[in-house]
């Protein structure tokens, strides 16, 4: 029955309103046309062998419908806010690996792409030390719009914002999700527990594994933390089936 629900609540995420009940829905055309009525003429085309068709969307093109469904957002007060642009997230489609922040800083308001201040390098550094590049993982954040001085996502902007992000998950179907900090990690799981429960521990997610870590900013601020944020990276490289790569990294990718 949980999953049941967990199922329904994802569809609502995802945008689908509502189920029509009607069993009809489900049935094909002929078999709701009434017993009286003939079946209409197949024409040639019709009547050749059914070839089974798949639509099939790459993850470029099902992110970039999601970008477009963004549009020029004004759904949250951000817009009236001073925020300069979107930043949407970046990255392999395809990634294994998705990490997701909290919200863009000022130096990603200005070049519309994520994590590229300073906790971006930090970002950047702890990528790289996994053996990946930037560009092999996708990077998106809970919020698209710069809070006005970096303050906290307040719960209605989260609320408007995070349908897409739920989109781009979906979309890229990453093995490892990292949410890096405690808004991405209570968004993602819909809790209200600290990171400090939260993190350490490895969470089922929509066919992911989801791993909490801490925020680069707040291990910018606090690196001994460097080591437990690295714990958590090595679990990620685990879950994932690959080698810890030398020693490029060790607790600190400094
Ligand atoms: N912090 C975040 O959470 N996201 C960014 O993109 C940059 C800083």
């Amino acid at each position: 029955m949980n999953q049941l629900a967990e199922h329904l609540r994802f569809y609502q995420e995802l945008g689908v309103t509502g189920i029509n009940r009607d069993p009809r829905w489900r049935r094909r055309e002929d078999e709701i046309r009434p017993a009286s009525e003939p079946a209409p003429e197949k024409d040639a085309l019709e009547q050749a062998e059914a070839v089974p068709v798949t639509l099939v969307r790459s993850g470029a093109e099902a992110l970039a419908a999601i970008r477009e469904d963004l549009g020029d957002c004004t759904r949250c007060k951000l817009h009236t806010q001073g925020r300069k642009q979107i930043v949407f997230g970046v990255g392999n489609p395809a990634a294994e690996i998705m990490f997701v922040g909290e919200a863009p800083g000022a130096d990603e308001d200005i070049q519309g792409v994520p994590f590229v201040g300073r906790a971006g390098q930090l970002l950047t550094k702890m990528i790289a030390a996994m053996g990946f590049a930037r560009d092999d993982v996708y990077i998106a954040n809970v919020l698209k719009c710069r809070p006005p001085g970096n303050r906290n996502p307040e719960p209605d902007e989260i609320a408007l914002c995070e349908p897409f992000l739920f989109r781009q998950l979906a979309s890229v179907e990453p093995k490892v999700v990292i949410a890096l900090g405690a808004f991405a990690a209570r968004t993602l799981l819909k809790t209200d527990d600290p990171i400090s429960r939260l993190r350490g521990r490895v969470f089922d997610y929509r066919g992911a594994k989801l791993i909490p870590t801490f925020h680069p900013s707040f291990l910018l601020r606090s690196p001994g933390y460097k080591r437990e944020a690295w714990d958590d990276l090595k679990k990620a490289l685990a879950i994932l089936g690959r080698e810890l790569p030398g020693a490029a990294l060790s607790p600190a990718a400094e």
